[in-house]
């Protein structure tokens, strides 16, 4: 058939998680990514606010873990909100690595207009607070994360 395509992964949909799965497999590998719809037609896509860990030195992960299980309500099991929050702080340090123009702090700013994100490191960006959390806590590129 001649609109066959082979591929040595194929991944289905294009949003963070997709994508996300993209950029951590070997390079040596032939990957092939679906989207039903535009690149710009996905949750990712819209999400603004950011991405929630802990990152401030005044912050832990057992508080992100205690504020989060407040907020779920009952909702959350225990250790598995332990486990993907404990991974926060390694989580965004991959997405500086990938490039993502995180929003660093003023002093950072002040001292280098031209970012060079290859270096930048989850104690340079800029937090907000959002509702639920107890601290600062959000990392964001201005109020376009997920874009
Ligand atoms: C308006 C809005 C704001 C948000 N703000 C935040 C925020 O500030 N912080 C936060 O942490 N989270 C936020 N979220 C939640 C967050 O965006 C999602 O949890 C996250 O983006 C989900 O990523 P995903 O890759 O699983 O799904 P998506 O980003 O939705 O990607 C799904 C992909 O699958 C594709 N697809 C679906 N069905 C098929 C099919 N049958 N065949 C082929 N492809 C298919 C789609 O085309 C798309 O590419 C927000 C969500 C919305 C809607």
């Amino acid at each position: 058939m001649s609109n066959m395509i082979k591929t040595d992964v194929l991944i289905i949909g294009a949003g963070l998680a997709g994508l996300s799965t993209a950029l951590s497999l070997p390079k040596s590998l032939n990957i092939t990514v679906l989207s039903k719809a535009a690149l710009e037609v996905c949750s990712s896509h819209y999400a603004q606010g950011g991405i929630a860990a802990s990152l401030d030195k005044a912050d832990s992960v057992t508080d992100h873990v205690a504020d989060t299980l407040i907020a779920g309500a009952g909702l959350c099991a225990t250790d598995n909100t332990a486990r993907i929050l404990g991974a926060g702080q390694q989580a965004v340090q991959w997405l500086c690595e990938q490039g993502v123009p995180f929003t660093q702090t003023t002093l950072t700013k002040e001292n280098d207009n031209t970012p060079d994100f290859a270096v930048l490191k989850t104690s340079d960006l800029h937090l907000t607070k959002e509702g639920g959390h107890g601290c600062r806590r959000v990392a964001h590129a201005d109020d376009a994360t997920g874009r």
